[in-house]
C-alpha cells in the first residue's frame, strides 16, 4: 500500500489540519496567558492597595489627635512613630517592629507633606524628588527623576481642631512589581513559542494517526473502482470485439447474427449480474436494504438449496448432499431470500472449485445460542495465506478460473455482508488441494435457543 505521506491530499489535508490545530492552540494559550498576566497583575495591586489602606488609615486615626498646628510635627508625633526623619536631620536607619514594620520594608516609605506639598517627613525608604499631586487624588502612580516607578495613598491629615495639616502618603517603589511582572511576561513570551513547536509536532502525530483510517479506506475505494471498472470493462470489450467482427461479414447469414447475438446477451447479463451484485454490496453498506425479516427455518432452506443446485452438481460429476446434526428444527430470524442467496453463493463455489468425483455436504447444527451452517467440499482447496482476502470484494485466488467460470469475485463479499447484516459472520477453513469448509454461524430465535 502507497504510504500515506506519498498521497498530495492526504498531505496537504495533514498539513491544514496540523494548522488548525496549533491556531486553535494558539489562540487558546495565548488568551490564557494573557487572562494569567493580567490576574496576577491584578491580585498583586489589589494585596498592595490593602496593605498600603492599612498602614495609612491606622497611621491617619492615630496622629489626627495629637496634630496642633498646619504642617509642624511636635515631639509627641515623634514618639507615635518611631523612625520619623524630619527633613534636613540626618537619621539613622532603625528597625523596630510595629505597626509601621510594612514601610521600614525595602522599597516602602510614608511621607509627611504641607499642603502646599513640601517634605516635613518621611519613614523607611526616600525616593527621590517626587512630583507633588495634591487634592482628593486618594491614589497616586508617580516617576522620580530616573523614570523609578513609585505607588501611594495620599491622605489628607487634619489637626485636632480640623484645621487642614498636609498629606500623609504611604506607598512603594514599583520596582519588585515591574520585574516581577516583567519576568512573568518574558517566560510568557518565551514559553508560548516553545510550547506551540511541541504541539506541533504532537499536532502532526495526531493528525497522521487520525487520518489512518481514512487513508485506509480511501485506498480500499480506489481499489474497488479500479476493479469495479476492470470488471466492467471486460464484458463490454467482449461484446464490441463481437459486433466488430459481425459487421466484417459479408453477407451476414441468420444463423451467424442469431450466435452473435447470443454472445452479446451472455455479456449482457454477465453484466447486469454484476451491477445487480454491486448495488446490493452498496445498500447494505449504507443499510438501506430493505430486509423482510421473518423466522426463517434453515432445514427448509437447505433442502431448497439442494433441489435447485441438485442438477448442476451431477452435471460436474458431484455428490451434493445434507446433513441435518440436530435433532431440533434450526431456526433463526432474517431475510429468507438473502440468506437463501448466502448459502446458494456458498454451495456455487463449492460446485466450482470442486473436481470431477468429489463431494460436497451441507451440514446444519446450532449450539446453545447460534445456528451452525456448514458447506464442506472436497474440492481444490485455498492456500492459507489466501483465507482472509477472499471476502474481500473482487478478490480471486485463481482470476483465470474463476473468470472463466463467470466468476465476478462479489460471492463472497455479498456472503459476508449479508451475514453481517443478520449479525452473523462467516468463517472458512481449507487446506489447499484438500476440500474447504465455509461455516456460518447465525444467532438462534431467542425463544427457540433452550429447546
Ligand atoms: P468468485 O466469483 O470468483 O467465485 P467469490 O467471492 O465467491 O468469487 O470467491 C472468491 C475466491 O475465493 C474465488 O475466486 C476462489 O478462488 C476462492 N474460493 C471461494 N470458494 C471456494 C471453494 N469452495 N474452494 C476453493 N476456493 C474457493
Amino acid at each position: 500500500m502507497q504510504p500515506m505521506y506519498k498521497s498530495k491530499l492526504f498531505h496537504l489535508t495533514r498539513l491544514r489540519l496540523t494548522g488548525c490545530y496549533v491556531g486553535v492552540m494558539a489562540t487558546i494559550l495565548s488568551l490564557g496567558g494573557i487572562a494569567f498576566y493580567g490576574m496576577m497583575a491584578q491580585a498583586h495591586w489589589h494585596a498592595l492597595h490593602q496593605e498600603l489602606e492599612s498602614v495609612a488609615g491606622t497611621l491617619h486615626d492615630g496622629l489626627e489627635p495629637n496634630l496642633k498646628q498646619p504642617g509642624k510635627i511636635e515631639p509627641s508625633i515623634q514618639q507615635l512613630v518611631p523612625g520619623l526623619c524630619l527633613t534636613g536631620t540626618t537619621c539613622a536607619e532603625t528597625k523596630q517592629r510595629h505597626v509601621l514594620g510594612t514601610v521600614q520594608q525595602e522599597g516602602y516609605y510614608a511621607r509627611f507633606l504641607t499642603q502646599s506639598g513640601q517634605l516635613v517627613a518621611t519613614v523607611g525608604y526616600q525616593p527621590e524628588q517626587l512630583p507633588f499631586i495634591g487634592g482628593d487624588n486618594l491614589w497616586q502612580t508617580l516617576k522620580d527623576p530616573h523614570g523609578q516607578r513609585y505607588h501611594h495613598i495620599s491622605l489628607l491629615l487634619k489637626t485636632a481642631n480640623s484645621q487642614p495639616w498636609g498629606y500623609l502618603q504611604v506607598g512603594r517603589s514599583l520596582k519588585e512589581f515591574d520585574n516581577h511582572l516583567a519576568t512573568t511576561g518574558w517566560l510568557l513570551l518565551i514559553g508560548l513559542p516553545l510550547v506551540m513547536l511541541l504541539i506541533t509536532g504532537a499536532s502532526w502525530w495526531l493528525a497522521g494517526l487520525a487520518m489512518q483510517p481514512v487513508y485506509q479506506s480511501y485506498q480500499q475505494i480506489q481499489q474497488f473502482t479500479a476493479d469495479a471498472a476492470h470488471e466492467l470493462r471486460t464484458p463490454l470489450a467482449a461484446t464490441k470485439a463481437t459486433v466488430e467482427s459481425t459487421l466484417e461479414i459479408e453477407p451476414l447469414t441468420v444463423a451467424e447474427a442469431k450466435s452473435t447475438l447470443f454472445t452479446i446477451e451472455r455479456q449482457n447479463n454477465r453484466l447486469i449480474q454484476l451491477v445487480q451484485d454491486l448495488l446490493l454490496l452498496s445498500r447494505m453498506d449504507l443499510q438501506v436494504l430493505s430486509l423482510k425479516v421473518q423466522p426463517v427455518k434453515l432445514n427448509t432452506l437447505i433442502t431448497d438449496v439442494v433441489d435447485e443446485f441438485e442438477a448442476l452438481a451431477i452435471a460436474a460429476g458431484l455428490s451434493l448432499m445434507t446433513e441435518v446434526l440436530s435433532h431440533q428444527p434450526v431456526t433463526v430470524f432474517g431475510d429468507e431470500d438473502q440468506l437463501y442467496r448466502l448459502v446458494a453463493n456458498l454451495v456455487t463455489n463449492a460446485i466450482q472449485y470442486t473436481c470431477k468425483g468429489g463431494k460436497i455436504t451441507i451440514r446444519l447444527n446450532k449450539d446453545e445460542k447460534h445456528a451452525l451452517l456448514q458447506v464442506q467440499d472436497t474440492g481444490i482447496g485455498i492456500p492459507e495465506a489466501e483465507q482472509t482476502r477472499i471476502f474481500d470484494r473482487f478478490y480471486r485466488v485463481n482470476s483465470d478460473r474463476s473468470r472463466a467460470q463467470g466468476g465476478s469475485g462479489l460471492g463472497l463479499a455479498i456472503a459476508q455482508a449479508i451475514a453481517q447484516t443478520h449479525q452473523g459472520y462467516i468463517f472458512v477453513q481449507s487446506v489447499s488441494g484438500n476440500g474447504s469448509i465455509f461455516t456460518l454461524q447465525l444467532p438462534l430465535l431467542p425463544q427457540l435457543r433452550s429447546r
